[in-house]
C-alpha cells in the first residue's frame, strides 16, 4: 500500500487509538491541535509540535531565513491560539546541510527570536544535527491555559454558528506569487507577506478562549475544506458553508482578477492562513461579534452552521449547493 492511498490522517489513524489507550483522565492526546497534560486543579499544559521540510514547506530561495526562522515559530504558535492558551516556552531542533552558512542560521534564529520576544517566551532546549542535503526544522511549543477555558475539536454543537477571523486564501495567493515569480507590486507583496510571516491569533484565541458561547475550535493550517472536517469528525456532525460568506481581502481579489485565480478554491483549501476556526452558539453571535470587533478593531465572519447528520460540507453558493471537490492540504495525496 501507497501512503498516497490513506494519506497523512490514514496513518494517523492506524496508531492513535493504540497509544490514546494510555492516555489517563484529563489527559488528552493525538487528535487536536495540541496534546493536553493537566499541570494541576485549575491549568493544563498544552503541547504542539511542528516540522517544516525545505521544498516541502519551504523554497529557501524564496523566504529569507528571518522570515523562515520567524514562520517556523509562527505556525506552532497558531496551535497553541487554537486551544487558547498563553505561549510558555519552545524547543528548536534543526538538521542543517553543508551549505548553510553561519551568517544564515543567525539570521533564522533573530526571525525565531523576533517572535518569542513578542511573548517573552523562552527557547529552553532543542537538538542541531547534520542532514544531507536540505534543511529541516523541528519546533515544539508548549502553552498554558486554563482547564475552563477548553475548546476541543469535539465541541461543536448542533445549531452552532461556524466563525473564522480574518481573510482566508491570502497565503495561498501569496505562495502563487512566489511559483509563477510575478512582480513585487505592493498587492503582491503584501500576499506574500503573508505567507512568509503570518501572525499567530494568541491573544484573540485568549480571548474566544474565555467566551462560554464559543464551543469547537481550531486553527486553519489546511485550508477550512480539510480542517473544519476534523471539526466535525470530532463532533459527529456535519456542516453547510456559505461560500460567498468566505472572508476574501481586497488583495486577493485583486491577485486573482489580474491572475485569473480562483479566489473560493484559494480560501477553501489553499491552507497556511492560521485563522482560527471555531463554532457560536447562535443566540450569542451577535453580542460576541460586536464585543471582538471592539477588542481587536477587527470582524468575525459567519461563514456557515453546524448540522446533524453524517460527517461531510455541503457547500452552497447563494443558497444554493455547489460541488466542491476540492480538500484542504493533505500530505502524500496525489489529488
Ligand atoms: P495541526 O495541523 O493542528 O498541527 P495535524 O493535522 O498535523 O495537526 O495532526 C493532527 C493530529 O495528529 C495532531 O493531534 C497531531 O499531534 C497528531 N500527529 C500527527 N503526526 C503524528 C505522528 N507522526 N505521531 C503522533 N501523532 C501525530
Ligand atoms: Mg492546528
Amino acid at each position: 500500500m501507497d501512503l498516497k492511498d490513506i494519506g497523512e490522517f490514514g496513518f494517523i489513524n492506524r496508531f492513535a487509538n493504540k497509544f490514546n489507550s494510555f492516555i489517563k483522565k484529563d489527559e488528552i492526546g493525538i487528535g487536536d491541535d495540541c496534546a493536553v497534560i493537566p499541570i494541576n486543579e485549575s491549568y493544563n499544559y498544552v503541547i504542539t509540535t511542528d516540522l517544516l521540510n525545505e521544498d516541502i514547506h519551504f523554497l529557501k530561495n524564496k523566504i529569507s531565513p528571518e522570515e523562515l526562522g520567524y514562520k517556523s515559530l509562527a505556525v506552532n504558535l497558531s496551535d497553541l491560539a487554537a486551544m487558547g492558551a498563553e505561549p510558555k516556552f519552545s524547543f528548536l531542533s534543526i538538521g542543517i546541510p553543508n551549505h548553510i552558512s553561519v551568517e544564515y542560521l543567525d539570521a533564522f534564529i533573530s526571525g525565531f527570536y523576533k517572535l518569542s520576544e513578542k511573548y517573552k517566551m523562552p527557547l529552553m532546549g532543542g537538538d542541531t544535527t547534520k542532514s544531507s542535503d536540505k534543511l529541516i526544522i523541528n519546533v515544539t511549543v508548549i502553552g498554558q491555559c486554563e482547564k475552563t477555558e477548553m475548546h476541543l475539536r469535539s465541541m461543536a454543537k448542533e445549531g452552532d454558528l461556524i466563525c473564522v477571523t480574518g481573510f482566508l486564501g491570502d497565503s495561498a495567493g501569496g505562495l502563487k506569487v512566489l511559483l509563477n515569480n510575478l512582480e513585487p507590486s505592493p498587492n503582491n507583496k503584501y500576499l506574500v507577506q503573508k505567507h512568509h510571516t503570518p501572525e499567530p491569533r494568541i491573544q484573540e484565541g485568549m480571548w474566544l478562549a474565555k467566551q462560554k458561547t464559543v464551543h469547537a475550535m481550531m486553527d486553519i493550517s489546511d485550508g477550512i475544506a480539510s480542517d473544519l472536517i476534523h471539526i466535525l469528525n470530532a463532533s459527529n456532525k456535519s456542516a453547510i458553508i456559505h461560500t460567498e460568506k468566505l472572508p476574501i481581502s481586497e488583495a486577493l481579489l485583486k491577485g486573482s482578477t489580474e491572475n485569473n485565480w480562483n479566489p473560493i478554491e484559494l480560501a477553501c483549501s489553499g491552507g497556511e492562513d492560521y485563522e482560527l476556526l471555531f463554532t457560536v452558539s447562535a443566540k450569542n453571535i451577535d453580542k460576541l461579534k460586536k464585543e471582538y470587533t471592539a477588542q481587536f478593531s477587527e470582524n468575525i465572519s459567519v461563514v456557515g452552521e453546524i448540522k446533524i447528520g453524517e460527517t461531510g460540507i455541503n457547500w452552497l453558493k447563494n443558497g444554493v449547493e455547489i460541488t466542491n471537490n476540492k480538500n484542504g492540504f493533505n500530505h502524500f495525496s496525489n489529488k
